[in-house]
């Protein structure tokens, strides 16, 4: 119709088979050429055959076959960035939106107008953009804003095997948008893309898609990898990871080395030593080290944003006394396999100095390595040379993390090196506070990680570790974020994304749905929460998200921690709270042992005070110990103090890196607070200490207590008891509280403890006038007109009446307020 006029007009050249919507491409001759030698290029017909067939369509391929580069020139082509439409693709790693983003733009010989990307903190999106590249936390967000994504005619979820959280909720969300968009007639695309074959939680999942989507196999040519494993598993793999490069390069034929490590310190480390080993002789003038000689250009060139933000934090570091804060910029935006954030929490320590022996191997005469690293935070001038030939004479050698395990393709690998470990994020399953730990990939992950040795002649894989530890140490998958984050975080994530009934959303791999329900019970006793009916005449009712909830939900944190929080704000106590939450993830802070008892015991008594204070209780000696190491730290003894007082030394050092962290990304969310971060931090005054009593009840309210009225025999021994609404049995305070021979009638606890006996931890005495308020959503109260006959105040012209109440399942009494 009209618009084939238009293109014609437009573009005045007449076009082959499908003239309505074909765009014209000006390439250049050498992309052109490396373009055919891709897989993926043979596929193009059934592949765009099948995406103008149906609404959803998979692409599975090896990493490497062209999924990434040559799908969204496919569709550019075929017309779908017409009228004002986009081709949006979502990453789960911004390094590879960025440059991704580049490349394709580079191939198309289009400029970053047309071809852009959009991370959370930067962006070069312009009104012309035809397809854009994002991470996936960037359109989740869109979605909010525009449930139907009117702006794009077609969605790429590239790299879906890695299961990011936020690419498995967009899958879910798509699947129903794709159903709207079609049924208004203006249709959307959905193309799911794979490194792995593995898809059967896309396929085969009837509430996801009611008819599976065809599935596409692109075949590459990948040749045979042989896998050595190590015969013992030596737990230094750096160490490990230079003696194999080192006998690779001086005893193996020509070919390029790529080394998997965990994180950007290691791979800093390596790349010097491998360095040290093999220096560059310079062959010709005009090459330059692959060390970072031009860095006043480079910082000049560099589009990240985020290179300069961490330049500035780590200058800064340097100046000030107490070490600064690691930001963790991004919270919300990046997936957790993304590791910009861990590296950016990695201290800065600088690479040890000592030399590593090298078995008698003739290192010296040797050619020389062009050794690069390759990760998030890098530069992406020096991201760009691992895909440029080294020079003539040299061995290419990239020490890389994960990012090059299906992100990024090296050219040229013939060897891989493979520590086995990643960096996963953990999640603390009380505070839902995130952290880092180093632990084995999964079987699947390390056959990625050895076939990058395969893309052009057989090649070699060298694991650092032996076959026992990989068949029984290794899962065979990674689990999927989704179901490994706290499920109440998630539900509360999810309800402010906009998604209301969370136990019927089709996850791709659904989290365990009776902790679904819970987590939404818990929630609405929270008040993030409120159950509204459905429909009318229909008794069921969803749980949406009250003004609570919302700002909960900008917390990263638990969300009866994130209540908390917010509550503090209220009442300037920000500062305490987070110290109490950096203070509650770490596990046994305060170490018990019965020698050390009366000492410390005694101690902790003395901070607990008097007041207030004392019925803070253990959140009191939480605050004070954090708060005291602060100071001892600031004059040297920490080490010596924390002896003394039997608190776990690198418990507090991880505390105090939690309370930093949380500090600046709550300032990052919520720039108006602008809390300071320096970790000082002065006892709570008496009236501090009540709100804070009041705040821990808000954030605990169903962890409630009462002491048991009835007498009991053999009073003079017996510990009072305690019932729980959560436990049948009656339980004790545990000895290492300092509320244990307080006795308080109520209290909350944070935790049950199980031992040989089963008792509570952690406890705060509270007052139960205060329950109506800060646990309103237990409380039933009695009707106050009848019960008990109100009474008229002539003095303010009010009727007072009193309320009768009971709290939570058990049905305690409690005394009566007045309203
Ligand atoms: P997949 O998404 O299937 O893993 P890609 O589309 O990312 O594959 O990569 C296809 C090819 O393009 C690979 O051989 C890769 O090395 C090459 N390539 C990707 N980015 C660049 C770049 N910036 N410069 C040169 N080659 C690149
Ligand atoms: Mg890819």
């Amino acid at each position: 119709g009209k618009d084939e006029v238009k293109i014609k007009e437009k573009t005045k050249i007449s076009v082959p088979s499908n003239p309505a919507v074909y765009v014209p491409v000006d390439r250049k001759p050498e992309i052109q050429e490396a373009r055919l030698k891709l897989p993926i290029l043979a596929e193009e017909q059934i592949i765009m055959e099948k995406i103008n067939e149906n609404h959803v369509v998979l692409i599975a391929g090896e990493t490497g076959s062209g999924k990434t580069t040559q799908v969204p020139q496919f569709l550019y082509e075929a017309g779908y960035a017409r009228d004002g439409k986009m081709i949006g693709i979502t990453e789960p790693r911004r390094v590879a939106a960025i440059s991704m983003a580049k490349r394709v733009g580079e191939e198309l010989n289009l400029s970053c107008d047309d071809v852009s990307y959009l991370i959370r903190f930067e962006g070069n999106v312009t009104p012309t953009t035809k397809i854009k590249f994002m991470t996936d936390g960037v359109l989740l967000k869109e979605v909010q804003s525009d449930f139907l994504l009117n702006k794009y005619s077609v969605i790429i979820l590239d790299e879906a095997h890695e299961r990011s959280v936020y690419t498995d909720i967009l899958m879910g969300l798509l699947s129903r948008v794709v159903i709207l968009r079609n049924k208004r007639g203006i249709p959307l695309k959905l193309i799911i893309m794979s490194a792995t074959l593995k898809v059967e939680d896309f396929t085969e999942n009837t509430r996801l898609f009611k008819i599976p989507p065809p599935v596409i196999k692109v075949e590459s040519r990948q040749f045979p990898v042989t896998v050595h494993f190590n015969k013992r598993t030596n737990p230094d793999y750096l160490k490990e990871a230079y003696r194999k490069t080192c006998k690779i390069h001086t005893q193996l034929p020509d070919g390029g080395i790529l080394i998997f490590l965990t994180g950007q310190q290691e791979v800093n480390t390596l790349v010097s030593k491998l360095r040290k080993a093999f220096p560059f002789r310079k062959v010709n003038k005009t090459i330059d080290k692959p060390d970072d000689q031009d860095k006043e250009k480079e910082d000049e060139e560099d589009e990240l944003n985020l290179d300069r933000v961490m330049q500035k934090v780590k200058k800064k570091k340097k100046e000030t006394p107490l070490s600064l804060p690691e930001i963790n910029l991004d919270n919300y935006d990046v997936a957790p396999n993304d590791d910009t954030e861990m590296d950016i929490l990695e201290s800065d320590e600088e690479p040890d100095e000592e030399d590593w022996e090298l078995e008698g191997m003739k290192v010296s005469n040797a050619q020389p390595l062009w050794v690069l690293p390759l990760y998030s935070v890098l530069p992406s001038r020096e991201q760009a040379k691992v895909f440029q030939e080294p020079p003539e004479g040299c061995r290419l050698c990239v020490v890389a993390t994960n990012v090059a395990e299906t992100s990024l393709t090296i050219p040229g690998v013939k060897y891989v090196v493979d520590s086995g470990k990643v960096k996963t994020k953990l999640y603390d399953k009380i505070t839902g506070v995130s952290g880092f730990a180093i632990t084995w990939t999964s079987k699947a992950a390390a056959d990625q990680r050895a076939g990058r040795a395969g893309r052009t002649s057989p090649g070699h894989c060298y694991r650092l570790y032996s076959s026992a530890v990989f068949n029984d140490e290794f899962e065979g998958w990674t689990v999927p974020e989704m179901q490994r984050r706290p499920v109440d975080e998630l539900v509360l994530q999810m309800k402010s994304l906009g998604i209301q009934r969370v136990v019927n959303f089709p996850f791709p791999s659904s989290p365990d749905l009776a902790q679904l329900k819970s987590a939404e019970q818990r929630l609405t006793y929270l008040g993030a929460l409120e159950r509204t009916p459905k429909k009318k005449g229909d008794d069921g009712w969803v749980g949406k998200l009250t003004p609570l909830g919302e700002a909960m939900a900008k917390f990263p944190v638990a969300p009866r921690f994130a209540k908390m929080l917010c509550l503090s704000h209220q009442h300037n106590l920000m500062e305490y709270t987070i110290t109490l939450v950096a203070a509650l993830s770490i596990q046994e802070l305060l170490l018990n042992d019965n020698e050390s008892q009366n000492k410390s015991r005694n101690k902790r008594l003395c901070w607990a005070g008097q007041g207030n204070s004392k019925l803070l209780g253990d959140a009191m000696v939480l605050l004070r110990s954090v708060g005291a190491a602060e100071y001892a730290n600031s004059c040297g003894k920490l080490e010596e103090f924390c002896s003394e007082h039997k608190i776990r030394l690198k418990g507090i050092i991880e505390a105090r890196k939690i309370r930093i962290q949380l500090t600046n990304e709550i300032n990052l969310l919520n720039p108006e607070l602008n809390l300071p971060v320096d970790p000082k931090l002065k006892p709570p005054t008496d009236i501090q200490a009540k709100l804070l009593r009041q705040i821990v009840l808000s954030g605990m309210l169903d962890q409630v207590a009462r002491k048991v009225d009835e007498p009991q025999e053999s009073t003079v021994k017996q510990r009072p008891l305690y019932h729980t609404p959560l436990l049948d049995e009656t339980v004790q305070v545990h000895s290492s509280s300092v509320l244990y021979k307080e006795y308080p009638e109520w209290i909350v606890y944070q935790e049950i403890y199980q031992t040989n006996k089963v008792y509570l931890r952690g406890i705060t005495a509270i007052e139960p006038e205060w329950l109506p308020v800060f646990a309103k959503s237990l409380c039933r109260v009695g009707v106050p007109m009848e019960d008990p006959v109100p009474r008229y105040d002539p003095t303010t012209g009010l009727i007072y009446c009193h309320v009768k109440g009971t709290f939570g399942r058990r049905g305690w009494d409690l005394p009566p307020v007045e309203i």
